[in-house]
């Protein structure tokens, strides 16, 4: 029987693995129970065992995988088959070749691990990125109420767990999006918390009725926040005059439950700040998300108090007084800082941002080349195509640290006691 083995890759340790194919599991097996049931401690720490789970194109799990370990322990890997695992009869077998080529069927498979299937049947894999001590770090904006996560989304909550995503918040747009994210809360307590609000590009769906609904909502211990709400004179999907309306009463609301208002501004600085001081006496705690603004505009919010969240788009920004120059001249202040997704959207694009000047001269300035390939592998192990996901955030935790010359720990430590702080997080 041809067995399957690899050869050792030039940054990988010298091992050469012997696959295994391990068959019978159930679909809720996760790479990390097959390396717990493995108790191969010293191996899976050194990276040299590894698992792969085998998905559908559907990235559904199809109860089967690989487990591929130094030679020496083929023995006790056999010793695992028909032992009870997940309530199942474990199957364990040596891999054949083919086999393992027709299921991976060329294509990027597992969820933890990036295994390519070149085309002369060799089986090249990348070493896994270690994560096991990247920072903890939370989402405060991913819309995960979004139709394109209803099909994958425990797949995605695990990405997120297992490259130190410790807590999301699930963004409200709409009375709808409120109460899908609310229901998504509901079946993943303590991990998941939601906002409810009215985003401005639908402030046109805002009437009496809605507005009774979102404060309903509100009351609920896992709404952390009034919104998304705010000003968006980019693309105005809504009326102005529309906007400002149903943004002052969403204001209004935040300050009479006394609930952190998360809010969004594009291209209406002027009228977002006018319409907070307004309220400034009652306002609670504030955060302008995905902030895109200038320095000036930045320095503005802080004086008010205001809390800033920021995105992997400022890997994409170009102004000269834009969120990537600020983070570069050390403008903004840790204490008043918060990190988000926006997924599915706001992919942070590095190769994107490796084009833009500043970039580039940091790029040049050290040794960070490594740290961006670690990066990059990340990326493209947990995110398929380019919809963004919340795993994504430690990516975007390690950039904002790499421009403002400080260690991921210490953004990861200040931005996670904010948000804890700022939404009241238990
Ligand atoms: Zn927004």
């Amino acid at each position: 029987m041809a067995q399957c083995a690899e050869a050792a890759t030039p940054d990988s340790p010298k091992v050469t693995r012997t696959w295994f194919f391990l068959g019978n599991l159930a679909r809720d097996v996760t790479v990390e129970d097959i390396i717990k049931f493995f108790n191969f401690e010293v191996e899976w720490r050194q990276d040299l065992a590894r698992v792969e789970l085998i998905n559908d194109k559907h990235n559904r799990p199809k109860g089967h995988g690989f487990i591929g370990v130094p030679r020496y322990l083929t023995d006790r890997v056999m010793e695992f088959h028909e032992r009870d695992f997940h309530g199942r009869k474990l199957k364990v077998e040596r891999a054949k070749a083919g086999r393992y080529l027709k299921m991976t069927n060329r294509q990027f498979v597992g969820i933890g691990h990036g295994v390519h299937v070149s085309t002369s049947k060799q089986i090249l894999v990348h070493p896994k990125p270690d994560m096991s001590s990247w920072p903890h770090v939370i989402d405060i904006g991913a819309n995960l109420a979004h139709a394109s996560f209803t099909k994958d989304l425990p797949r995605i909550l695990n990405n997120a767990k297992v490259v130190g995503v410790q807590k999301i918040i699930v963004t409200g747009t709409s009375l709808k999006t409120s109460y899908s994210a609310q229901k998504l809360t509901q079946e993943h307590t303590d991990y998941l918390y939601f906002t409810a609000g009215v985003h401005p590009h639908d402030a046109v769906t805002w009437n009496d009725d809605v507005a009774k609904r979102i404060e309903k909502l509100c009351e609920d211990p896992a709404c952390v926040a009034v919104g998304e709400t705010g000003l968006d004179f980019e693309r105005n999907f809504s009326p102005q005059d529309v906007q400002q309306t149903v943004f002052e009463k969403q204001i209004q609301l935040a300050c009479k439950l006394k609930k952190p208002l998360f809010v969004h501004e594009r291209k209406a600085f002027d009228d977002v700040l006018r319409l907070l001081v307004k309220y400034k006496k009652d306002l609670p705690p504030t955060v302008i998300h995905c902030f895109g603004g200038t320095d000036v505009q930045l320095e503005t919010y802080l004086e008010n108090g205001f809390y800033i969240g920021l995105t992997g788009s400022v890997f994409r920004d170009t102004q000269q007084h834009g969120p990537l120059q600020i983070l570069i001249d050390k403008l903004m202040p840790l204490d008043k800082l918060m990190i988000e997704t926006d997924s599915p959207f706001l992919f942070p694009d590095i190769k994107r941002f490796l084009k833009n000047y500043a970039a580039k001269q940091l790029y040049a300035k050290s040794d960070i080349k490594s740290k961006f390939d670690n990066l990059e592998r990340l990326l493209k192990t947990y995110c398929k195509g380019h919809r963004n996901e919340p795993c994504t955030l430690a990516v975007t935790n390690q950039i904002i640290a790499i421009l403002m010359g400080l260690e991921p720990e210490e953004v990861a430590k200040a931005t996670t006691d904010n948000a804890m702080s700022f939404f009241r997080l238990t």
